[in-house]
C-alpha cells in the first residue's frame, strides 16, 4: 500500500515541493515551540505545590558542552531568583504570560504550515481532473460505449472528490505528525530515557491492535464508489429520458429501481463508516492505557523517592506523551483513509492509463489533400471479439463522386463510414485514401479532410456563430453569414434574438430538428473538407425541414466526395454508384435504374418506401 501511495505521490506532488518543503519547516518550528512552551509548566508547578526545597546556584556554562543537568539546574536556579525578588505569584504570573506567548507563535506556525498545504491540495485535484478530461478526449469513441457514461461521470467527480479527501488530506497529516511524534520524542528521550524505553516497548503493541480494524477497507471502498457510478448513470439516463417516462407513466418503476441501487449504495456506505469510525474510539481507547500504564510506572519511581525523575518533571513528561498520542492518532486515521483514496485512484487510472487503441503511426505518410480515392479494400471489422459487423467490405469512392450506402437498420453502414475518420480501426483489410493506408497518416490531417453531417446533429451551449466556427479557427463573421446561407440556417439566425450570438441553449434544446441539422451543415461549409460524410442527415427531419435541409446538402455536396447513408431512397437517386448492405455485407451495387431492374435487395427497400 505504501509503495503504491508514494508512486502516486511522485505522480502529482513535483510541482508542489515548494510548498511542500514550506510545510516541513513550518511544522518542526511549531512543533519545537509546543514543546518550549510547555517546558513552563515545570517551574509552575513547582511554584504552585511548593514541591521543590532544595536552593540552586548559578553554575558557570560551558558552551561548548551544555550539559543537561546544568541547563536544569540554572533554569531553576534563575525561577527562584525571580520569585525572591518578585514574590511567586508574580513569577506565575511572567510564566504564564511566557506560555501564551510562545503558543501564540505555536499555533501560528499551525496555521502557517496549514495554509501552505492548502495550494498543494487543490492543485493535485486539479490536475487529476484535467488529465482525466484530456484523456477522455482522446480515447476513442469504442472506449465510451463500452465503459457507461454515468460510471465514467462518477470517476471523474466522486472518486477525484475522494482521492481529495483521503489521499491529498493525508499529505497534510504525513508532514505534521510525523514531526510531531518524531519532536516529542526527541523530547521524551531527554526528559528520561528510561521511561521512554518503557512506553517503546508498550507502545507498538497498541500499533498493531489498531492495524487490525483497517483491513478489506480498501476492497469496501471500490464497491461503494462503483455503485455511485451506477446511481449517476441511472440520474443521466432519467434526465435523457425524461419525455418517454412520463409517456409510458413509468414513474414509479424508475423510482423503485433508483431506490434500489441507493439501498445498496447506502448499506454498503454504512459497513464502510462503521468500520472507519471503530478506529478513532479504538485509538482513544489504546491512547489512555498505554499513558495510564506509563503513570503506574513513573509513579512507582517517584513514590520510591527514586532521583532518576522529579514529580513535576514527570507531569511535564506525561503532558508531552499525552501529545504524542493525538499525532499517532492521525497518523493511524491516514492508514484508513489512504486505502480508501487509492481504491479510487485505482478506479481513475483505468480511465488515465487506458490504452488507446487508435495509434498515431511513428513515422506518418504526408497526406496534405485529397486527390484520388476512397477505397476499402477487403474490409471485415466487428466492435466485439467473434462478431463481425462489416464482413470482406470492397469498395471506391473517386474523387468528386457521391457513393450512397443503402440497407436494413443494423447492416452496418454507420460503423462503415466510421472507418474512414479512424473512430475505430479495422481489423482485418485496409482503407486507403489516395493509396495510402489510413493508419499511416497523422489523425488530424486526415479527420482534416473531412466533414461529418449525422442524424443528430452534435451542438453545444454556445452561440450560433461559435457554433459555426467550431472547427476553424479565425473565421470572419462575413465568411460564417456565407455559410450560414449555404446552409439555409441564415434567415432563422438572423430572427432570433442576438442574431449570431444568440445562445442555442444546452445541445441546441431551443431549436428544432432541422434547425439544428441547418446548423450543423453551416458549419461542415465553413470547415470546407474535400470529402463529405453524410449519415442519415435528413432521416430525424419533417418533410418540410427537410426539403431545405436537402437543398443545403446539395449545395454542400456539389464539387465535394460524398459518401451518404440514405434512409430515404429518393434523396440518393442521383448518386453515383449505391452499394445495398445487408448483414455487413455488400449484396447489390449499381446505379439507382439499375438496382431496380435488378429486382433484388434494393428494389425490395425501394418498394417498401412507396407504400
Ligand atoms: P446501421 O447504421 O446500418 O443501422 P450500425 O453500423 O449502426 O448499422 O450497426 C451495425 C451493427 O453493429 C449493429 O448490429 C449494431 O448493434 C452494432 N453496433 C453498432 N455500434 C456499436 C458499438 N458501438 N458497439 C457494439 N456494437 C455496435
Ligand atoms: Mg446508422
Amino acid at each position: 500500500m505504501l509503495k503504491q501511495f508514494l508512486s502516486v505521490m511522485s505522480r502529482y506532488l513535483k510541482p508542489y515541493r515548494k510548498y511542500l518543503a514550506w510545510a516541513v519547516v513550518l511544522n518542526f518550528f511549531s512543533q519545537w515551540m509546543n514543546v518550549f512552551s510547555f517546558v513552563v509548566l515545570i517551574p509552575i508547578l513547582n511554584i504552585l505545590f511548593k514541591i521543590d526545597s532544595a536552593v540552586y546556584e548559578y553554575r558557570p556554562m560551558d558552551w561548548q558542552h551544555l550539559d543537561k543537568e546544568t541547563l536544569t539546574n540554572n533554569a531553576y536556579a534563575w525561577v527562584q531568583e525571580l520569585i525572591a525578588v518578585h514574590g511567586p505569584f508574580a513569577t506565575l504570573v511572567m510564566m504564564g504570560c511566557a506560555l501564551i506567548v510562545m503558543t501564540a507563535i505555536k499555533t501560528a506556525g499551525y496555521f502557517g504550515s496549514a495554509a501552505v498545504m492548502v495550494p498543494l491540495r487543490t492543485g493535485v485535484v486539479k490536475d487529476i481532473r484535467v488529465q482525466v478530461y484530456e484523456k477522455v478526449l482522446r480515447l476513442p469513441l469504442g472506449f465510451f460505449s463500452e465503459e457507461r457514461k454515468g460510471d465514467i461521470i462518477a470517476r471523474m467527480s466522486a472518486d477525484v472528490q475522494a482521492v481529495e479527501n483521503s489521499i491529498t488530506n493525508s499529505i497534510d497529516m504525513l508532514i505534521r505528525q510525523p514531526i510531531a511524534i518524531l519532536v516529542c520524542f526527541v523530547t521524551l528521550f531527554a526528559v528520561s530515557w528510561q521511561l521512554t524505553v518503557f512506553v517503546l516497548i508498550v507502545a507498538p503493541l497498541a500499533g498493531w491492535l489498531m492495524g487490525a480494524v483497517s483491513r478489506k477497507l480498501k476492497r469496501k471502498s471500490a464497491t461503494v464508489q462503483e455503485l455511485w457510478g451506477s446511481i449517476i448513470a441511472q440520474l443521466d439516463e432519467t434526465l435523457g429520458g425524461l419525455r418517454i417516462i412520463k409517456a409510458f407513466i413509468a414513474e414509479q418503476k424508475m423510482l423503485r429501481r433508483f431506490d434500489a441501487v441507493n439501498g445498496h449504495y447506502r448499506k454498503e456506505m454504512n459497513e464502510m463508516v462503521i468500520r472507519q469510525n471503530a478506529a478513532h474510539p479504538m485509538s482513544e481507547f489504546l491512547g489512555t492505557t498505554i499513558i495510564t500504564v506509563v503513570l503506574w510506572f513513573g509513579g512507582l519511581l517517584i513514590l520510591n523517592q527514586s532521583n532518576l525523575i522529579d514529580a513535576s518533571t514527570f507531569i511535564f513528561y506525561m503532558v508531552i506523551l499525552y501529545s504524542v498520542i493525538n499525532p499517532l492518532k492521525e497518523f493511524s486515521k491516514a492508514s484508513y483513509q489512504i486505502p480508501v483514496g487509492l481504491a479510487s485512484m485505482d478506479r481513475i487510472d483505468f480511465i488515465l492509463k487506458a490504452e488507446n487503441p487508435i495509434k498515431e503511426p511513428a513515422d506518418p505518410e504526408p497526406l496534405a489533400s485529397f486527390e484520388s480515392a476512397i477505397e476499402f479494400r477487403d474490409v471485415t471489422f466487428g466492435y466485439a471479439e467473434g462478431r463481425n459487423v462489416l464482413k470482406h467490405i470492397s469498395l471506391r469512392v473517386p474523387k468528386g463522386k457521391t457513393v450512397a450506402l443503402v440497407g436494413q437498420s443494423g447492416s452496418g453502414k454507420s460503423t462503415l463510414v466510421d472507418l474512414v475518420p479512424r473512430y475505430h480501426d479495422v481489423q482485418q483489410g485496409e482503407v486507403l485514401i489516395d493509396g495510402k493506408n489510413i493508419k499511416g497518416v497523422r489523425i488530424s490531417e486526415l479527420r482534416s479532410l473531412i466533414g461529418n453531417v449525422n442524424q443528430e446533429a452534435i451542438l453545444f451551449n454556445d452561440t450560433f456563430f461559435n457554433n459555426i466556427t467550431f472547427g476553424v479557427e479565425g473565421a470572419t463573421m462575413e465568411q460564417v453569414v456565407e455559410a450560414a446561407k449555404i446552409a439555409n440556417a441564415h434567415d432563422f439566425i438572423m430572427e432570433s434574438e442576438h442574431g449570431y450570438d444568440t445562445m442555442i441553449g444546452d445541445r441546441g434544446g431551443r431549436l428544432s430538428g432541422g434547425q439544428r441539422q441547418r446548423v450543423s451543415i453551416a458549419r461542415a461549409v465553413l470547415k470546407n473538407p474535400p470529402i463529405l460524410i453524410l449519415d442519415e442527415a435528413t432521416s430525424a427531419l419533417d418533410t418540410e425541414s427537410e426539403r431545405l435541409v436537402q437543398e443545403a446538402l446539395e449545395r454542400l455536396m456539389r464539387s465535394r466526395t460524398t459518401i451518404a447513408i440514405a434512409h430515404r431512397l429518393s434523396t440518393i437517386k442521383n448518386a453515383d454508384e449505391i452499394y445495398v448492405l445487408h448483414d455487413g455485407e455488400i449484396v447489390e451495387q449499381g446505379q439507382h435504374d439499375e438496382l431496380i431492374a435488378r429486382n433484388g435487395y434494393y428494389k425490395r427497400l425501394y418498394d417498401m418506401q412507396q407504400l
